[in-house]
């Protein structure tokens, strides 16, 4: 099914054209409210497949979420369109998330009645696919923004640049508005250091957001009745580790294999310090850390780390998200609010609710 526009619907603007650079959380809700509002969208997303920082990895062990580890739901404007979705999210039991202290040991337990943590089955990257399937050819994957220019045919349109797989380089035109829903970094270097829209430039100087080392590892032996394994009682844990905040056992997801998977995110601060250090010395340290804080010494059968360079919002930008009326350039995601699946949906939301 593809998404079109109802023709009846009500539009306070004409009929426009709006790229969108990226299909993550933000920039799927926003494309999917602008077409419902009878406007047409091309999505841009350099992956293979939508939904960014909600990432899901595959491996012979089953999925890890390498990026969001789960979502709130907090907004009713978010609730509302999760109904769209329930036979994707299910619950996560994780009001057994204790906080750690740096050796391992439980220094706080959680609080009953915590706040519902909420996962997409059979990944997190789930819900964001779920959204995006009736975009149809709308979304272009596998193709990476590299500038936006002036229309040759129009200078009243933006017309985009993009690199895909091997060499292959396009032209796409005749767009009334950009709008881009990439972190911060890309944002900047997509307005060439802000001489498209300097407006846009000064709002988001400030904003930081910190980089996030992530491994991923399995001990399918663990599954075995003869293999005694001491794993510890919590499913998911935040820690004051100095290399590690927090550890989530997958396979006590919803809809995962039960092969037995754990995911650490080494802390913003240690990320920062190790971002250029290379795969094999980053898993480990991580592994090393992993064995001091839950007592598992067992070698996993599959190890493999991500590094998110932009991950986890420090500064926002403190707007839900940004329009320049004179330039024709939108930006949304979590960081113009915060650093949550949620701050990136009402992003996403509010910023095409402005332009429908
Ligand atoms: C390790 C980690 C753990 C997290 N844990 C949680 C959690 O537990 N709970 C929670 O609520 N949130 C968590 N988050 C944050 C959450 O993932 C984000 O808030 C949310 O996914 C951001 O969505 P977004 O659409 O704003 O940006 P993104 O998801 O980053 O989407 C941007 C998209 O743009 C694409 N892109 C970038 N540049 C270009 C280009 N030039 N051309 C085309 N496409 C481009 C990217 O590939 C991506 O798909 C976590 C994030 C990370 C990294």
């Amino acid at each position: 099914m593809t998404l079109r526009p109802p023709a009846d619907r009500h539009r306070s603007t004409a009929p426009r054209h709006y790229a969108i650079v990226g299909a993550g959380m933000a920039g799927v809700a926003c494309a999917r409210t602008l077409v419902q509002a009878g406007h047409r969208v091309s999505v841009f997303e350099r992956e293979a497949t939508p939904g960014g920082r909600m990432a899901s990895e595959s491996t012979p062990f089953g999925r890890f979420d390498s990026g969001a580890q789960y979502f709130t739901v907090r907004d009713p404007r978010f609730a509302r369109a999760l109904e769209t979705a329930t036979a994707i999210c299910r619950p996560w039991s994780a009001n057994l998330v204790r906080v750690l202290d740096p050796h391992g040991r439980v220094a706080e337990a959680a609080l009953p009645g915590m706040e519902q943590h909420w996962v997409a089955q059979p990944g997190m990257d789930a819900l964001v696919a779920h959204w995006a399937a009736p975009l149809g050819d709308a979304l272009i994957t596998r193709t990476r923004v590299t500038a936006i220019e002036p229309d040759a045919l129009d200078a009243k349109r933006w017309q985009l640049r993009t690199a895909g797989d091997g060499d292959a380089q396009h032209v796409y035109s005749g767009f009334d508005g950009v709008l881009l829903t990439v972190p911060p970094g890309q944002a900047r270097g997509l307005l060439d250091g802000g001489r498209l829209s300097p407006a846009l430039r000064e709002k988001i100087e400030d904003v930081r957001i910190a980089p996030c080392w992530t491994l991923m590892i399995a001990f399918p032996q663990a599954n075995q009745p003869d293999f005694s394994y001491l794993g510890p009682q919590w499913n998911a844990a935040r820690s004051n580790h100095h290399r590690v905040a927090w550890l989530a056992r997958e396979s006590s997801k919803p809809g995962r294999d039960r092969i037995e998977r754990w995911t650490l995110q080494a802390s913003a601060a240690w990320s920062q310090e190790h971002l250029r250090d290379d795969s094999a010395r980053i898993e480990a340290k991580l592994l090393r850390a992993f064995s001091e804080i839950t007592g598992i010494r067992a070698t996993p059968s599959h190890a493999q780390t991500r590094c998110w360079p932009e991950a986890k919002t420090e500064h926002p930008v403190g707007e839900p998200h940004l329009w320049d009326t004179k330039a024709r350039i939108g930006v949304a995601g979590d960081w113009c609010t915060g650093h949550r699946v949620e701050d990136a949906f009402l992003s996403g939301l509010t910023l095409a609710l402005k332009l429908a």
